[in-house]
């Protein structure tokens, strides 16, 4: 349980104006499939390039999604990182296709280009990149290795809403991109994705999917005008009883393909347009965050900041930084087990994916597999990050993190 004096690894900053746009789609009568989440996808799509932008229901099935739209599937190799947020690697489980890791880069933490290049082969079928930790460097090497062996690249940048690299925003390197809006990502929907490409055909197919495999534009029986109540019923059994659907109808209850129920509702919509309307101030507020971070940790000997790349903008997902090289993982469970004791909220992001359990044994990996990987992750720390976090807070939680070390140190001895 919190108390008044823990620091949080992470808070959402829900104001007012999400409240009174919740409530206001509350009070209209239409939950889902409604113009709140189509202002919601043309605020995204514009803030990352793209023409087409799909909301769904999180960014793990905008994953699936999108795979399947690119037809990727069993037999297909998929080309990931070891080091991230499972859902990306899960995605590619869903389709029936391996996950290929590769290893990291110790700076950036995203994949080697040398090494994606070099897993490449014939039966590779895309290069599925994340944006660890929001980082987009080496985002323009792997389109265009992807480019070169005419694969797609399916970019997850799910912690990179609002990051660029050399002038081009995430969301924009790919075939096709997906964000997320899980309550720690930089903005949130409680739950919710955004599916984003320049490709019509995948957009279709993508909405199609959305929706129980509906032909795109698909209409719900009844949506013209006053369409609130039936807007409520719709997908239901209660759409069909009533006499209408079918040919001459529209084609709410024809299903042209194998679909799912991924949409995002308009209750959850409406928290995302204000969220997008407050970007820019989301985004100074975290790189304000990050900066008094690197300036109280900038010197210390045992701690390696996150490294950025002069030529991207981060928005900043989290802050992670990691011990020194010479310490273990048991030490870093330590410090990190210290702080939250303190009250000082701290998190091990992220756990190798090829070290879960159910990893290692459907595909054989083992510790060593992916070194560089392996030795980062086990010496990293996430620290507390949200945007109205305060400067004696950022102070605390340094403190907080030197004293933890302090303390291992004099154990070794
Ligand atoms: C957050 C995240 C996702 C999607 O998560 P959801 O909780 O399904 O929205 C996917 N990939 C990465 C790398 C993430 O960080």
């Amino acid at each position: 349980m919190s108390t008044v004096n823990e620091i949080p690894l992470s808070r959402p900053d829900v104001t007012q104006l999400e409240i009174d746009a919740v409530s206001a789609v509350l009070r209209s009568g239409r939950l889902s499939i409604g113009p709140v989440q189509e202002q919601f996808e043309a605020q995204v799509g514009a803030a990352c390039d793209r023409h087409y932008a799909i909301a769904c229901s999180s960014g793990t099935v905008g994953l699936h999604m999108a795979l399947l739209a690119l037809g990727i599937g069993p037999g297909d190799e998929v080309i990931t990182t070891p080091f991230s947020f499972i859902a990306s690697s899960n995605a590619i489980l869903y389709v029936g296709a391996r996950p290929v890791f590769v290893d990291i880069c110790p700076r950036s933490l995203n994949m080697d280009p040398a090494r994606v290049e070099a897993a490449i082969t014939p039966r590779t079928r895309a290069i599925l990149a994340v944006e660890t930790f929001g980082n987009p460097e080496h985002m323009d090497a792997y389109a265009s290795i992807a480019a070169r062996h005419e694969i797609p690249l399916i970019e997850d940048c799910c912690e990179a809403l609002g990051c660029s690299h050399k002038g081009r925003p995430c969301g924009s390197f790919g075939r096709v991109g997906v964000f997320g809006f899980y309550p720690n990502k930089q903005i949130t929907t409680g739950e919710g994705g955004m599916i984003v490409t320049d490709d019509k055909r995948l957009a279709d197919l993508c909405r199609s999917l959305r929706s129980q495999g509906r032909p795109v534009p698909a209409t719900p029986t009844g949506m013209g005008s006053a369409s609130a109540s039936a807007a409520v019923g719709m997908g239901g059994a209660g759409v069909a009883a009533s006499g209408a659907g079918g040919a001459g109808t529209g084609s709410w209850l024809l299903h042209e393909r194998l679909g799912y129920n991924y949409r995002l509702s308009e209750v959850h919509a409406a928290l995302g347009v204000v969220q997008m309307k407050r970007l820019p101030e989301i985004i100074a507020k975290r790189q304000k965050v990050a900066r008094a971070y690197m300036e109280r940790l900038m010197t210390h000997g045992e701690i390696v900041l996150p490294s950025i790349s002069p030529q991207s903008v981060m928005s900043w997902f989290v802050f992670v930084v990691r011990l020194a090289s010479s310490y273990t993982r048991e030490e870093r469970d330590r410090v990190i087990a210290g702080m939250r004791r303190h009250e000082v909220g701290a998190g091990d992001y992220f756990p190798c994916i090829h070290l879960q359990p159910f990893y290692r044994e459907r595909f054989g990996h083992a510790p060593g597999d992916f070194p560089i990987a392996e030795s980062v992750s086990q010496r990293t720390i996430a620290l507390p990050f949200y945007n109205d976090l305060r400067e004696r807070d950022i102070d605390m939680v340094c403190q907080t993190l030197d004293l933890m070390i302090r303390r291992e140190n004099l154990s070794r001895k």
